[in-house]
Protein backbone atom coordinates (compact mmCIF):
# COMPACT_ATOMS: atom_id res chain seq x y z
CA UNK A 1 0.00 0.00 0.00
CA UNK A 2 1.31 3.59 -1.10
CA UNK A 3 -0.14 6.80 1.14
CA UNK A 4 0.50 9.89 0.88
CA UNK A 5 0.15 12.30 4.29
CA UNK A 6 -0.27 15.79 3.21
CA UNK A 7 -0.81 18.24 5.80
CA UNK A 8 0.54 21.53 7.71
CA UNK A 9 3.83 20.69 10.00
CA UNK A 10 2.18 19.81 13.35
CA UNK A 11 -1.01 18.22 11.77
CA UNK A 12 -0.07 14.55 13.24
CA UNK A 13 1.47 13.20 10.12
CA UNK A 14 4.88 11.54 11.74
CA UNK A 15 2.48 10.54 14.94
CA UNK A 16 -0.15 8.96 12.48
CA UNK A 17 2.72 7.30 10.18
CA UNK A 18 4.38 5.53 13.11
CA UNK A 19 0.99 4.27 13.53
CA UNK A 20 0.58 3.24 9.82
CA UNK A 21 3.96 1.69 9.66
CA UNK A 22 3.64 -0.68 12.35
CA UNK A 23 0.03 -1.54 11.03
CA UNK A 24 0.82 -2.30 7.74
CA UNK A 25 4.72 -3.03 7.93
CA UNK A 26 5.18 0.04 5.28
CA UNK A 27 8.39 2.43 6.09
CA UNK A 28 7.78 5.97 6.81
CA UNK A 29 9.57 8.23 4.03
CA UNK A 30 9.70 11.53 6.02
CA UNK A 31 11.83 13.90 3.79
CA UNK A 32 11.99 15.97 6.75
CA UNK A 33 14.32 13.22 8.69
CA UNK A 34 16.35 12.03 5.23
CA UNK A 35 17.19 16.25 5.27
CA UNK A 36 17.77 15.63 9.16
CA UNK A 37 20.29 13.22 8.67
CA UNK A 38 21.78 14.68 5.59
CA UNK A 39 22.26 17.76 8.01
CA UNK A 40 23.60 15.86 10.49
CA UNK A 41 26.37 13.79 8.74
CA UNK A 42 27.31 16.91 7.13
CA UNK A 43 26.66 15.76 3.56
CA UNK A 44 26.65 17.45 0.65
CA UNK A 45 22.77 17.86 1.08
CA UNK A 46 22.70 18.52 4.32
CA UNK A 47 24.87 21.35 3.78
CA UNK A 48 22.69 22.94 1.23
CA UNK A 49 19.39 22.44 2.68
CA UNK A 50 20.76 23.18 6.36
CA UNK A 51 19.86 26.98 6.25
CA UNK A 52 16.66 26.66 4.53
CA UNK A 53 15.23 24.63 6.74
CA UNK A 54 16.16 26.49 9.31
CA UNK A 55 14.68 29.28 7.96
CA UNK A 56 11.49 27.25 7.36
CA UNK A 57 11.65 27.53 3.47
CA UNK A 58 11.49 24.37 1.27
CA UNK A 59 14.52 22.99 -0.15
CA UNK A 60 14.37 22.72 -3.67
CA UNK A 61 12.64 20.20 -6.21
CA UNK A 62 15.53 18.64 -7.47
CA UNK A 63 16.99 17.75 -4.44
CA UNK A 64 14.08 16.54 -2.91
CA UNK A 65 12.90 14.71 -5.85
CA UNK A 66 16.34 12.57 -6.20
CA UNK A 67 16.09 11.37 -2.65
CA UNK A 68 12.95 10.20 -2.52
CA UNK A 69 13.78 8.50 -6.28
CA UNK A 70 16.66 6.75 -4.67
CA UNK A 71 14.59 5.67 -1.35
CA UNK A 72 11.19 4.55 -3.25
CA UNK A 73 13.63 1.97 -5.04
CA UNK A 74 15.27 0.43 -1.72
CA UNK A 75 13.97 -3.61 -1.49
CA UNK A 76 12.05 -2.09 2.12
CA UNK A 77 9.65 0.33 -0.26
CA UNK A 78 8.46 -2.99 -2.16
CA UNK A 79 5.23 -3.37 -0.59
CA UNK A 80 4.22 -0.15 -0.30
CA UNK A 81 5.33 3.24 1.99
CA UNK A 82 3.92 6.01 3.56
CA UNK A 83 4.95 9.17 2.34
CA UNK A 84 5.20 11.96 4.89
CA UNK A 85 6.36 15.57 4.11
CA UNK A 86 6.33 14.91 0.47
CA UNK A 87 5.11 15.92 -1.91
CA UNK A 88 5.17 19.54 -0.79
CA UNK A 89 4.66 21.28 -4.07
CA UNK A 90 2.78 20.82 -7.34
CA UNK A 91 6.44 19.82 -9.29
CA UNK A 92 7.55 17.33 -6.52
CA UNK A 93 3.68 16.01 -7.12
CA UNK A 94 4.18 15.02 -10.76
CA UNK A 95 7.85 14.13 -10.45
CA UNK A 96 6.09 11.65 -7.88
CA UNK A 97 3.17 10.57 -10.51
CA UNK A 98 6.56 10.42 -12.86
CA UNK A 99 8.42 8.30 -10.58
CA UNK A 100 6.01 5.70 -9.99
CA UNK A 101 4.26 5.47 -13.85
CA UNK A 102 7.81 4.49 -14.39
CA UNK A 103 7.50 1.87 -11.77
CA UNK A 104 4.05 1.05 -12.50
CA UNK A 105 3.02 2.37 -9.34
CA UNK A 106 -0.20 3.88 -8.36
CA UNK A 107 -0.70 6.04 -4.98
CA UNK A 108 -3.51 4.25 -2.87
CA UNK A 109 -4.87 7.09 -0.52
CA UNK A 110 -4.01 10.72 0.26
CA UNK A 111 -4.81 11.36 3.48
CA UNK A 112 -5.22 15.15 4.36
CA UNK A 113 -4.95 16.34 8.27
CA UNK A 114 -7.50 19.19 8.89
CA UNK A 115 -6.34 21.46 11.16
CA UNK A 116 -6.38 24.96 12.65
CA UNK A 117 -3.88 26.15 12.11
CA UNK A 118 -3.80 28.63 15.40
CA UNK A 119 -3.45 25.89 17.23
CA UNK A 120 -0.34 24.52 15.46
CA UNK A 121 1.99 27.33 16.48
CA UNK A 122 1.34 25.62 20.70
CA UNK A 123 1.36 21.87 19.39
CA UNK A 124 5.08 22.27 17.53
CA UNK A 125 6.82 24.46 20.01
CA UNK A 126 5.96 22.31 23.01
CA UNK A 127 7.09 18.80 20.57
CA UNK A 128 10.26 17.04 21.50
CA UNK A 129 11.37 13.74 20.86
CA UNK A 130 13.36 10.83 22.39
CA UNK A 131 17.14 11.11 21.51
CA UNK A 132 17.13 7.23 21.27
CA UNK A 133 14.40 5.83 19.64
CA UNK A 134 12.61 8.88 18.14
CA UNK A 135 9.37 8.38 19.91
CA UNK A 136 7.57 11.71 20.49
CA UNK A 137 6.29 13.81 23.21
CA UNK A 138 4.65 17.21 23.65
CA UNK A 139 5.28 19.29 26.74
CA UNK A 140 1.13 19.93 27.35
CA UNK A 141 -0.14 16.80 25.04
CA UNK A 142 1.71 13.82 25.53
CA UNK A 143 4.13 13.79 28.02
CA UNK A 144 6.15 10.48 29.03
CA UNK A 145 4.33 8.60 31.86
CA UNK A 146 7.56 8.60 34.30
CA UNK A 147 8.95 12.32 33.97
CA UNK A 148 12.41 12.14 32.20
CA UNK A 149 12.09 8.71 30.68
CA UNK A 150 11.50 7.31 27.26
CA UNK A 151 8.16 5.34 27.36
CA UNK A 152 9.06 3.02 24.95
CA UNK A 153 12.83 2.68 25.18
CA UNK A 154 13.80 4.19 28.61
CA UNK A 155 16.10 6.51 27.60
CA UNK A 156 16.74 9.96 29.68
CA UNK A 157 17.99 12.12 26.58
CA UNK A 158 15.56 13.76 24.48
CA UNK A 159 15.70 16.17 21.75
CA UNK A 160 13.88 18.98 20.09
CA UNK A 161 13.92 20.08 16.40
CA UNK A 162 15.45 23.11 15.93
CA UNK A 163 12.96 24.83 13.45
CA UNK A 164 10.20 24.16 16.36
CA UNK A 165 9.86 27.85 17.52
CA UNK A 166 7.35 29.81 16.95
CA UNK A 167 9.38 32.38 14.31
CA UNK A 168 10.17 29.34 11.91
CA UNK A 169 6.93 27.51 12.60
CA UNK A 170 5.00 31.11 10.75
CA UNK A 171 7.76 30.65 8.04
CA UNK A 172 7.03 26.94 7.36
CA UNK A 173 2.58 27.61 7.95
CA UNK A 174 3.65 29.91 5.39
CA UNK A 175 5.09 27.81 2.86
CA UNK A 176 2.58 25.71 3.78
CA UNK A 177 0.38 27.58 2.18
CA UNK A 178 1.61 28.92 -0.56
CA UNK A 179 3.25 25.83 -1.97
CA UNK A 180 1.86 22.71 -0.60
CA UNK A 181 -2.05 23.50 -0.04
CA UNK A 182 -2.77 23.20 -3.73
CA UNK A 183 -2.42 20.18 -3.90
CA UNK A 184 -5.18 18.96 -2.44
CA UNK A 185 -7.22 20.16 -5.46
CA UNK A 186 -4.76 17.97 -7.13
CA UNK A 187 -5.10 14.91 -5.50
CA UNK A 188 -9.08 15.47 -4.67
CA UNK A 189 -9.62 15.32 -8.77
CA UNK A 190 -7.85 12.08 -8.81
CA UNK A 191 -10.39 10.87 -6.23
CA UNK A 192 -8.14 9.53 -3.72
CA UNK A 193 -8.31 11.83 -1.25
CA UNK A 194 -9.58 11.45 2.14
CA UNK A 195 -9.76 14.17 4.93
CA UNK A 196 -9.33 13.39 8.33
CA UNK A 197 -9.57 16.14 11.67
CA UNK A 198 -6.24 16.41 12.43
CA UNK A 199 -7.71 18.59 16.12
CA UNK A 200 -9.07 15.22 17.14
CA UNK A 201 -7.76 13.36 19.93
CA UNK A 202 -4.77 10.70 18.73
CA UNK A 203 -6.87 7.63 18.90
CA UNK A 204 -9.90 9.20 16.77
CA UNK A 205 -7.55 10.57 13.90
CA UNK A 206 -5.75 6.96 14.19
CA UNK A 207 -9.13 5.23 13.76
CA UNK A 208 -10.83 7.58 10.88
CA UNK A 209 -7.67 6.53 9.35
CA UNK A 210 -7.63 2.96 9.54
CA UNK A 211 -10.97 3.77 8.41
CA UNK A 212 -9.97 4.59 5.08
CA UNK A 213 -7.13 1.95 5.26
CA UNK A 214 -8.01 -1.20 5.88
CA UNK A 215 -10.59 -1.91 3.32
CA UNK A 216 -7.80 -0.53 0.79
CA UNK A 217 -5.42 -3.56 2.41
CA UNK A 218 -7.32 -6.15 1.80
CA UNK A 219 -7.90 -4.64 -1.74
CA UNK A 220 -3.99 -4.18 -2.32
CA UNK A 221 -2.72 -7.32 -0.52
CA UNK A 222 0.21 -8.07 -2.15
CA UNK A 223 1.80 -9.26 1.14
CA UNK A 224 5.58 -10.66 1.65
CA UNK A 225 4.57 -13.94 -0.60
CA UNK A 226 3.14 -11.94 -3.09
CA UNK A 227 0.22 -13.96 -3.22
CA UNK A 228 -3.04 -13.07 -4.95
CA UNK A 229 -5.42 -10.51 -3.46
CA UNK A 230 -8.08 -11.06 -1.53
CA UNK A 231 -11.06 -9.59 -2.61
CA UNK A 232 -12.35 -6.36 -0.64
CA UNK A 233 -15.30 -7.56 1.33
CA UNK A 234 -15.26 -11.17 1.07
CA UNK A 235 -13.20 -11.71 4.29
CA UNK A 236 -14.80 -10.11 6.97
CA UNK A 237 -12.47 -7.29 7.02
CA UNK A 238 -16.15 -5.13 8.16
CA UNK A 239 -14.75 -1.39 9.69
CA UNK A 240 -16.94 1.40 11.43
P1 LIG B 1 9.24 18.36 8.16
O1 LIG B 1 9.98 17.48 9.09
O2 LIG B 1 8.41 17.59 7.17
O3 LIG B 1 8.45 19.43 8.86
O4 LIG B 1 10.35 19.12 7.28
C1 LIG B 1 11.30 19.98 7.88
C2 LIG B 1 11.92 20.89 6.84
O5 LIG B 1 12.60 20.10 5.85
C3 LIG B 1 10.92 21.72 6.04
O6 LIG B 1 10.56 22.91 6.71
C4 LIG B 1 11.70 21.98 4.76
O7 LIG B 1 12.70 22.97 4.94
C5 LIG B 1 12.41 20.65 4.55
N1 LIG B 1 11.59 19.70 3.76
C6 LIG B 1 11.06 18.51 4.18
N2 LIG B 1 10.38 17.92 3.20
C7 LIG B 1 10.46 18.73 2.13
C8 LIG B 1 9.94 18.68 0.80
N3 LIG B 1 9.16 17.66 0.39
N4 LIG B 1 10.23 19.72 -0.04
C9 LIG B 1 11.00 20.75 0.36
N5 LIG B 1 11.50 20.87 1.59
C10 LIG B 1 11.24 19.87 2.48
Amino acid sequence: MRVILLGPPGAGKGTQAAWIRDRFSIPQLSTGDMLRAAVANGTEVGRQAKAIMEAGKLVSDDVINAIVAERIDQPDCAGGFILDGFPRTTDQAEALDRMLAERDLRIDAVIEFQVDQAALVERISGRYACANCGAGYHDTFKKPKVPGVCDVCGSTEFVRRKDDNAETVAARLEAYDAQTAPLLPYYRQRGNLHTVDGMAPIGEVTAAIAAVLEPLATETASGPAGGSAEKAGSSGAGNA
